[in-house]
């Protein structure tokens, strides 16, 4: 099975792990068999959250990033192959920032992300009081990813499911809804030569969190979704290309068989069978 990680963070990204560098990642990546590695380090638009009263503010450095993946496209030569990415967050929010991070010609994939919304924190670090809250930030989220997809900053929008990695710790909510507004964001989508991501970071951890993947990817399917990216959200080797098989068997039991790698944002798509 053709296998490619688009979504991992190193020690370039606030939250990634200080043993990460480009080089161990890489390794990793062609040690477990995948043929390419695509990083995507954080790049908050409107600054991270280190914690919910700590934003240490706007952290990404693309040339630092690129002096690093060159490196290690020149140490692992042709083991595997290594595209240039970025994830943007919250383009919606201080696009200006995004569209500085753009000028940069030489980038191969975006990953546009939403991971707090106007006015809240990051989703990961909210104390969810009550299923209402939770419901009416869904609402205000499934609005605001339909903005981040009418940017253009972006080659997939990130981890669709991602509030509900945290929510439904504390409450069964769901993305249903929604479902309107979702097959209006996907036909966008489709309409602008976009994707999505499945992110596989919800299978690891003890309990693994079920957050309506099948459901998305049905959804993005029916509304005629081709453009998928596979991403371990990996920040540390270890985790490299983890639970990529078994999203990709999600996605083939979804009718969606293929998946894309990019250059220069042109996606091209490589079977799954
Ligand atoms: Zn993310
Ligand atoms: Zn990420």
């Amino acid at each position: 099975m053709f296998l490619a990680d688009y979504h991992n963070h190193t020690h370039l990204s606030p939250d990634g792990f200080a043993h990460a560098d480009y080089i161990s990642m890489a390794k990793a990546a062609a040690d477990a068999g995948l043929s390419e590695l695509c990083i995507t380090e954080h790049c908050e638009c409107n600054g991270f959250y280190m914690s919910i009263d700590n934003n240490i503010g706007f952290t990404y450095d693309r040339e630092t990033c690129r002096a690093e993946l060159l490196e290690a496209r020149e140490a692992l030569g042709d083991r595997i192959a290594l595209p240039f990415g970025v994830e943007i967050g919250q383009a919606t929010q201080v696009p200006e920032k995004a569209e500085l991070v753009l000028d940069g010609e030489d980038y191969d994939f975006i990953i546009g992300s939403l991971h707090n919304i106007r006015g809240e924190v990051d989703f990961s670090l909210i104390k969810y009081p009550s299923a209402e809250v939770c419901r009416d930030m869904l609402a205000r989220y499934v609005r605001e990813l339909y903005e981040l997809a009418e940017t253009g900053t972006y080659d997939v929008i990130g981890h669709v499911d991602y509030p509900l990695r945290y929510m439904r710790r504390k409450f069964d909510v769901d993305l249903c809804p929604h479902e309107e507004e979702l097959r209006a964001l996907f036909t966008l989508l489709r309409e602008r030569g976009k994707g999505i991501e499945i992110n596989t970071k919800v299978l690891r951890g003890g309990s693994p969190i079920y957050t309506q993947q099948d459901y998305i990817l049905r959804l993005f399917r029916e509304q005629g979704g081709e453009i998928l990216t596979l991403g371990s959200d990996a920040h540390k080797p270890e985790d490299v290309g983890a639970g990529l098989r078994e999203s990709a068997e999600l996605a083939l039991s979804q009718g969606l068989d293929r998946i894309a790698t990019f250059r220069r944002h042109e996606p091209t798509l490589h079977s799954l069978r």
